[in-house]
């Protein structure tokens, strides 16, 4: 008997969407290591960016927010939460919402006439009507050139350092200017690493000015609760539908508003740090156990570790878990899925949420504050056409259909 829905990812977006599956009435089968990435993929001692209002996992009756986890556990959240605090939070969220998480990994989502075929990494298959890619950044870790012929121990992406106090002492350049690389620096230094930031924007920014006004009522009208962009422009990230309603020349000009910053906080953390801003390193080569960069103004740099904090690019080239004739098949833009209004894929039956959902609903979908969203016009879609099927079994779901 096929499962109607697996949703592959425990994360924020896939815990989110389940649950609100299951206040639908059906019974999704969730697979991956709850808030893997969070717990693999972050700095320890890493503090959330967003704010509290853009942290919530959505749920579907408002149950399970920070505030109601504070409750329940007798404290009170820092205002800068936590990554561990958050962890525990998503551990909480999931044994009350989507007690059953499978925690296999599935290694490929293939399809078979009418059914997809998830392979998990134990042999053994599942066979589902509908699948949803919740795996956030996986596969799509972005790496400069510069940087493709030194050995990974030297020069590894952000999204593979958990262990900050194992660059204690070491001489570590940090490349990137958003808010990963500029909290990676700070953490770096204050545990005793000689840090150097090097990012090709001309200048690194930090967020200025929002806290004026916090609380009040125009406060909420200028900054809606996922607080991406400038004012004016973070409306329109905040609303899924209006941004994907626009042009596409108009969505990137939109999306590039959500560039590389960091958090007004991390300033005064960063005072004793060098950042050199407007160059990049063109090249690199190992120098026994170190790492020598040349950068674009000639300069050069020997250091013991060189930190790629250069973000992730949705690319379904790279996506290691969809099966190549999948990928083939999938309508694209720039690489990511072209998706429906419920987040559906051009292959029936094979939605996406989460980064790979931010070329069509905009960069709220790469953030906690995005999954309500998600998970709402995900349940509708699915329950709207499962109503469907019982009308007219299978061929409305018949994922083989067009595939190359
Ligand atoms: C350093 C850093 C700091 C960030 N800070 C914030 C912040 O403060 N606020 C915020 O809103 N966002 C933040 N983000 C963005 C954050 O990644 C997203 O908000 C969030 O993870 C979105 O949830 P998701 O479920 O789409 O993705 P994820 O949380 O990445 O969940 C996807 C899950 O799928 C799992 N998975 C992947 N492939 C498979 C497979 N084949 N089988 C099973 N499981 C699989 C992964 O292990 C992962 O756990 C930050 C990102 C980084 C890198």
């Amino acid at each position: 008997m096929p499962t109607s829905v697996a949703i592959v990812g425990a994360g924020p977006h896939g815990l989110s969407i389940a649950a609100h599956l299951r206040a639908a009435g059906l019974q999704p089968r969730v697979f991956g290591k709850v808030m893997e990435f969070w717990r693999r993929g972050m700095p320890a001692g890493m503090l959330l960016r967003s704010e509290r209002a853009g942290s919530h996992i959505a749920d579907p009756h408002h149950r399970l927010t920070l505030d109601q986890y504070e409750a329940e556990h007798g404290k009170r959240l820092p205002r800068r939460v936590p990554l561990d605090e958050f962890i525990a939070y998503g551990l909480w969220y999931q044994k009350r919402a989507v007690p059953e998480v499978d925690d296999r990994r599935v290694v490929q989502i293939g399809c078979e006439s009418d059914r997809f075929r998830l392979a998990l990494q134990d042999s053994s298959t599942v066979m589902a009507e509908r699948v949803v890619v919740a795996t956030g950044f996986e596969g799509y870790a972005s790496r400069p050139s510069a940087f493709a012929t030194v050995p990974a121990r030297l020069a590894p992406h952000s999204s593979e350092i958990r262990d900050i106090a194992s660059f204690a002492s070491l001489q570590v350049a940090v490349i990137g200017a958003g808010q990963s690389a500029l909290e990676l620096a700070a953490l770096l230094h204050e545990a005793g690493a000689m840090v150097e930031v090097i990012a090709r924007c001309p200048t690194v920014r930090f967020l200025s000015g929002r806290d004026l006004l916090r609380g009040s009522p125009v406060h909420r009208l200028i900054y809606p609760p996922g607080e991406l962009g400038p004012p004016g422009i973070n409306w329109i990230i905040q609303l899924p539908d209006l941004f994907r309603s626009l042009p596409a020349g108009l969505q990137q000009r939109v999306a590039r508003q959500v560039g590389p910053v960091g958090a007004a906080w991390l300033r005064a953390r960063l005072v004793d740090v060098q950042i050199t801003a407007g160059r990049r390193p063109i090249a690199t080569s190992a120098v026994g156990t170190r790492l020598r960069l040349i950068l674009d103004d000639g300069s050069e740099r020997t250091v013991d570790r060189a930190i790629l904090a250069t973000g992730f690019r949705v690319d379904l080239a790279n996506n290691p878990v969809l099966d190549p004739r999948l990928i083939r098949s999938l309508r694209q833009f720039n690489g990511s899925p072209e998706l429906s209004r419920g987040l559906e894929s051009s292959i029936p039956g094979l939605y996406f949420a989460g980064a790979a959902a931010a070329a069509t609903f905009g960069p709220l979908m790469r953030f906690v504050a995005g999954s309500g969203y998600a998970a709402r016009a995900i349940t509708r879609h699915i329950a709207a056409s499962s109503a469907t099927e019982r009308r007219m079994p299978h061929w409305a779901n018949d994922c083989s259909r067009g595939l190359r």
